[in-house]
């Protein structure tokens, strides 16, 4: 493997802005679309990473920049070289920078202070004063040592206005700044690997500050290109308008990433139709614990791809004697061996076997959702 970050496009579609790019980097190319599993504290909720590459996982939020500072601790993390190893994934892996920590545990009332030179957290148990600002966000990155890392940002509130849109627009543009700074000075992670920095366009719903943020974002020059923000995978019909009004500023050949995006396999496809290659989102293990698992069909039509189904509650009574799979079409473990009945009753009875498989399936069918997309781009002549 080649100690690289370069990304190009592989394929365009016919008449959408999707395509498929192809990103290389020291743990491996990554085909997009591509849907990234969430393990915010190094770990994914009742899934191994034989789970994750069997459903065909390239890619992974693999850590926040704030959890990790919490527990286990950097100390730890470069003692035994880093994510990677510590957690046993050795594909491609992205940290969050820890802004979006910044915003939810501020609105939790946590102590978590934010000014100009950062935010300044309480660790919950020894109380010791954290301080994250784009110098140790970007110094905590390189120690996990994922394969691309975020800037630092402040993500913009849905609730503050026009007003706080732009506050947080300007501190994220001067902390960008200082983040490629920080970058600039040694582009590897502490273990040797080229890191790939990624820049966030905030402006909350607002056109103006979308403008002024992309075209900020876009001069840096810098790997590739996230939008960010509370509305983001939030409110999907907003998401796809704000991409709307970006892309034609973006460059074609880097990687754009929606943060957050992925409550449900129609939520990637609309995305991705609109020109996004990356997402995350910690709805598809999050649902499968709660009960609600995906289930429907991949539609291809008009050269593209629908979800049409509703989710199955699982805990529902109709299950009980069911002897069908979770969804007829789907190839993941859970569903080439179990039956809707034995998750009901595995539900029910709350045991553990439960999570992990109903966490397979969920996964496996986002995952499934993107094969499609990239096999309809791919085979479009
Ligand atoms: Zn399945």
């Amino acid at each position: 493997m080649t100690n690289q970050y370069h990304s190009s496009i592989v394929k365009k579609h016919k008449t959408l802005p999707a395509r498929v790019m192809q990103f290389s980097t020291p743990h491996g190319n990554v085909l997009t679309p591509a849907f990234m599993p969430v393990g915010t504290r190094a770990m994914l909720n009742y899934l191994t990473p034989t789970d994750l590459k069997a459903a065909g996982s390239e890619i992974i939020l693999g850590g926040n920049t704030y959890h990790m500072l919490v527990a286990p601790g950097m100390d730890v993390l470069q003692a035994v070289g880093g994510m990677h190893r510590f957690m046993g994934w050795d594909k491609a892996m992205l940290t969050d920078s820890g802004g979006f920590q910044v915003l939810s545990l501020s609105k939790k009332g946590q102590i978590c202070l934010i000014d100009e030179e950062g935010a300044h957290f309480k660790h919950p148990i020894t109380g010791k004063i954290i301080h994250l600002n784009p110098h140790t966000s970007i110094g905590t990155q390189k120690i996990i040592g994922a394969d691309i890392i975020m800037a630092f940002d402040q993500c913009t509130p849905e609730t503050g206005g026009r007003e706080a849109a732009l506050a947080a627009l300007d501190r994220t543009h001067r902390w960008l700044l200082l983040c490629k700074e920080e970058q600039e000075k040694n582009p590897n992670s502490a273990y040797g690997l080229r890191q790939a920095l990624f820049g966030i366009i905030q402006g909350g719903s607002f056109r103006d500050l979308r403008d002024t943020s992309t075209e900020f974002v876009v001069n840096l020059d810098l790997d590739g290109i996230a939008i960010g923000g509370e509305v983001i995978g939030f409110d999907m019909p907003k998401t796809a308008e704000i991409i709307d009004w970006v892309r034609p500023m973006l460059p074609a050949n880097k990687i754009r990433y929606t943060m957050g995006v992925g409550l449900n396999p129609q939520d990637l496809i609309d995305v991705v139709a609109k020109g996004i290659d990356i997402f995350d989102c910690v709805a598809p293990t999050r649902n499968a614990r709660h009960g609600t698992l995906y289930h429907g069909d991949l539609v291809e039509r008009d050269g593209w791809l629908a979800f049409e189904g509703e989710r199955i509650s699982i805990k529902k009574g109709l299950y009980a004697k069911d002897d069908q799979p979770l969804m007829q079409d789907c190839t993941c473990y859970t569903c080439q061996r179990f039956s809707r009945a034995y998750l009901h009753y595995l539900f029910k009875e709350g045991l553990i076997a439960y999570f992990h498989l109903a966490s397979i399936h969920n996964v496996h069918v986002m995952q499934m959702t993107c094969a499609k997309m990239r096999e309809i781009m791919l085979r479009d002549d």
